[in-house]
């Protein structure tokens, strides 16, 4: 049986409750002979600052760089408001980001039939939704150089961020976009300003040629990301992979994110480039929402982002598509029979706790695996 290799980083606020409901499916798809997995727990955030004194030691960096994949739950909270810039919670993230070299970060926005009316949009526009939103993660005007606000000694400022990229960037990301699409309804929208910025119109220029080189099955339209924006709320469901830069890909996966309904919904994957003698991409798995500090310690949390970020890195790292299959439909079953965490229940639902929603998903499972 194949085994994989699992670091499992809670962080902080409600990030140990939701993970807490993970580690049962682990549990269970060992148990069920699906695949072995080998979990090991480390810190992260502001729990890894209480211990270390960093938002991420040096022992978790080695085994998240030896992991098959990283499964993160969310870090912060105003008890690390004050702490040192440099060890702040997010340092832990950006820092596994960055030295994992995660470029690619996949955000699907999927409607659960059941949870049409908790849309902003109309029921008919969202029902059966099912997009992926790809970004590129580590490139343009986030990390671009100069980066900087210089004082023009006339009582006025100037502050600079430089958009930049490079072919390899472009061509590395859509690659992902396309590889992706042959597996769901093969089309690709890639987004830029091609009218107004240069680096769109390379954007356009390198996705295109990739598309004639080695994806020409896959149908490519390009939309310019106002337009596409736009769209996201008049017609998503025309939409199957959507590829954009880092600014771009940060307002638009936003956007599409409340189409869904709640936060408490929306996984994530990060992914780095291929491991040329292994094949294998390092991957970081997390839910979109952070710590909810709020509702932590009260069993309130919803923990579908959560068991859906399991789910991506089933599907993404371990090519277990059927499972992956399983557990989203064992999903989308307790959500049909009416099961609802506080922050998706409408005024006549009565809540059930974390660890219930938990359960109730396993359960599901079990009729199709056990
Ligand atoms: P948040 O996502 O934690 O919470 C926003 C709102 O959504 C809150 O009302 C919260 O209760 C609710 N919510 C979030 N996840 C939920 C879930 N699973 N179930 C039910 N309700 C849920 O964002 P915030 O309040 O702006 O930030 C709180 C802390 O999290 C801050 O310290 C912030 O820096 C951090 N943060 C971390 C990440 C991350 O770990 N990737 C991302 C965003 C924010």
């Amino acid at each position: 049986m194949a085994a994989y290799k699992l670091l499992l980083l809670p962080g902080d606020g409600i990030g140990p409750e939701i993970m807490a409901e993970a580690e049962k499916l682990i549990s269970f798809l060992s148990r069920a002979g699906v695949a072995s997995f080998e979990t090991e727990k480390g810190l992260v955030g502001g729990s890894a600052y209480d211990a270390h004194g960093q938002a991420i030691s040096e022992s978790d960096m080695a085994l998240a760089k030896s992991a098959d994949a990283v499964l993160l739950a969310a870090v912060g909270g105003p008890k690390w408001d004050g702490v040192p810039y440099e060890v702040r919670p997010e340092a832990g993230l950006l820092r596994l980001r960055k030295d994992l070299a995660l470029f690619a970060n996949l955000r699907p926005a999927i409607c659960y039939p059941a949870l049409v009316d908790a849309s902003s949009l109309k029921p008919d526009l969202v029902d059966g939704l099912d997009i992926m939103i790809v970004r590129e993660l580590t490139g343009g005007v986030y990390f671009g150089e100069p980066k900087e606000i210089t004082d023009l000694g006339n009582g006025q400022k100037r502050g600079v961020d430089t958009q930049v990229y490079e072919t390899y960037e472009i061509e590395r990301i859509a690659r992902i976009a396309f590889e992706l699409a042959r597996k769901r309804s093969n089309k690709v929208t890639s987004s830029e300003k091609a009218n107004v910025m240069k680096s769109g119109l390379l954007w356009r220029e390198v996705v295109t040629a990739l598309h004639a080189r080695e994806y020409s099955d896959v149908q490519l339209e390009h939309m310019l990301a106002d337009a596409l924006g736009m769209q996201l709320v008049r017609r998503p469901k025309q939409f199957d992979v959507i590829v954009t830069d880092n600014l771009f890909g940060d307002l638009l996966s936003d956007v599409a994110s409340m189409l869904t309904g709640s936060l408490g919904m929306l996984p994530s994957a990060s992914l780095g480039g291929e491991d040329a003698a292994t094949g294998k991409r390092k991957a970081l798995y997390e839910p979109c929402h952070g710590s909810a500090p709020d509702i932590a310690g009260k069993a309130l949390a919803n923990p579908i982002a959560m068991i859906g970020s399991l789910v991506m890195a089933l599907r993404y790292s371990f090519g277990l598509i059927p499972v992956a299959d399983a557990i989203d439909k064992a999903i989308a079953d307790v959500l049909a029979a009416g099961l609802r965490t506080a922050d998706i229940a409408g005024p006549n639902d009565k809540p059930v706790s974390t660890s219930q929603m938990g359960d109730a998903i396993l359960a599901e499972l079990k009729k199709t695996l056990g």
